[in-house]
């Protein structure tokens, strides 16, 4: 790309920078969903039966992720939902408590939010007091702690909406007490005024929910408590963190059993897909899919078709080490890397909030305008994905205006004098012209 070209481009699109919405790159609302025991063989697996990829595999930001415990290569799922929720490795068992460490309660996602004045949710099809779920609204030294744990939610974390499976340590009382509406089946869950509610309890059954093969009878289906949800969750202004988890596809795995399986990963993409079906036109969510450790050592031996459960075996019946797989749209989806580990997750959603700060250093300036320019055209992340902060899979004019809207906001980083290279001033010289000749922006 010639300077001339870029320059004209610049110019060519201020009409369009005027009339566009300056993306914030804190995301306003963040939807964290997790496949329980979903690694990358057993999304294979459900796509070869549906014959198609599920919902979440054309997602815009994919890596991989890494899920080792603090004691242990193979992770359960409290040290794994500790990890993502807190950005710290704890020993398995543990819910988001520093553990090895002096045993203090660490910051999940679910608090930091409700600190920004946010509206929170937990959505499981596992009991609700399961370990994921708890990683992100409870502090307990372990996650058998179930009486503990619904405490925490009830008088504690409060979360706006939790819905997932009934009792071990729930009941419609305490929710009562706690202020909570309560629920306790599809029908009238499906009935509430979402709009005027801002406390749900969804206690469905006393268990976890059956499997989608077996059916749910009058109990919701995933996607059913997610949208709703979303419906109670996006009343607040200020946004909100919901956290959503397929649990029983890690269930499914540890029975060695691939015709639930498949059942519970296509739902978790149907979900998905509702998900997505609320978030699209926004430019202020995030939506991060990914699991929180592989379960049961699934191969796949052979491919029998759509509508055809393929042949596979499996090495354990316990969860593996094998890596998964993360995939991102939306505000600060750009900040999904190839490789990454569960613990980087808390940092990327929470801690680079200047809009426009695309290279992280507290500054927008000269230096994240490079990171734009010079990979201009381009589909991310093929390209450098920081420089797509809207996420939208491609860098243009739409991340160039976060930068511009923005400029030399933050704190200046201390660095040693070193010059600019040269297109780097004259891109600056570009961009100020650009600025000056912007009023309508600001
Ligand atoms: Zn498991």
């Amino acid at each position: 790309m010639s300077i001339r070209r870029s320059s004209s481009l610049l110019a060519a699109s201020l009409a369009l920078a005027a009339a566009s919405t300056i993306a914030s790159a804190q995301p306003k609302n963040v939807i964290f969903m997790i496949g329980d025991g979903m690694g990358p063989t057993q999304i294979e697996a459900a796509g070869m039966f549906a014959g198609a990829p599920m919902s979440f595999e054309s997602a815009p930001y994919q890596g991989m992720v890494t899920t080792f415990a603090a004691n242990s290569s193979v992770t359960d799922s409290a040290a794994s939902g500790t990890a993502m929720a807190t950005g710290v490795k704890v020993n398995n068992g543990v819910i988001s408590l520093a553990l090895p460490g002096n045993g203090s309660e660490l910051t999940t996602l679910l608090e930091h939010y409700q600190s920004l004045n946010r509206s929170t949710g937990l959505v499981a099809t596992s009991y609700l007091t399961h370990a994921t779920p708890a990683s992100f609204g409870a502090h307990e030294t372990s996650r058998n702690n179930t009486n503990q744990i619904a405490g925490d939610f009830l008088n504690q974390t409060k979360p706006n909406v939790l819905l997932g499976g009934g009792a071990h340590g729930l009941s419609i009382s305490s929710a009562q007490a706690a202020g909570y509406t309560t629920v306790t089946d599809a029908a009238s869950m499906l009935a509430l005024n979402t709009s005027a509610e801002t406390f749900v309890s969804g206690q469905f059954g006393t268990g976890h929910l059956p499997y989608e093969t077996d059916g749910l009878g009058s109990l919701p289906h995933l996607n059913q408590m997610a949208t709703t949800a979303l419906d109670i969750l996006d009343n607040d202004p200020d946004g909100f963190f919901l956290m959503v988890e397929g649990a029983r596809i890690d269930h499914a795995g540890h029975a060695n059993n691939i015709v639930r399986n498949i059942g519970e990963t296509i739902e978790f993409s149907n979900t998905v897909q509702a998900v997505l079906d609320w978030a699209s036109g926004r430019d202020d969510t995030l939506v991060i899919v990914t699991a929180d450790h592989e379960t049961g050592g699934l191969s796949i031996l052979n491919d029998n078709g759509p509508g055809n459960i393929p042949t596979v075996s499996w090495s354990t019946s316990g969860h593996t080490g094998v890596d998964v797989p993360v995939y991102a749209w939306g505000a600060q989806a750009n900040h999904i890397t190839a490789n990454m580990d569960n613990t980087d997750f808390f940092d990327l959603i929470t801690i680079n909030n200047i809009a426009g700060d695309l290279n992280g250093d507290g500054f927008v300036g000269i230096s994240d305008l490079n990171v734009v320019l010079s990979n201009w055209n381009q589909t991310a992340p093929a390209a450098n994905p920081q420089a797509d902060p809207t996420g939208d899979g491609f860098i243009g004019i739409a991340d160039l205006n976060q930068i511009l809207g923005n400029w030399n906001s933050g704190s200046p980083p201390i660095t040693a004098n070193i010059p600019e290279p040269a297109s780097a001033i004259v891109f600056l010289f570009t961009s100020l012209a650009v600025f000056r000749r912007r009023p309508a922006l600001s």
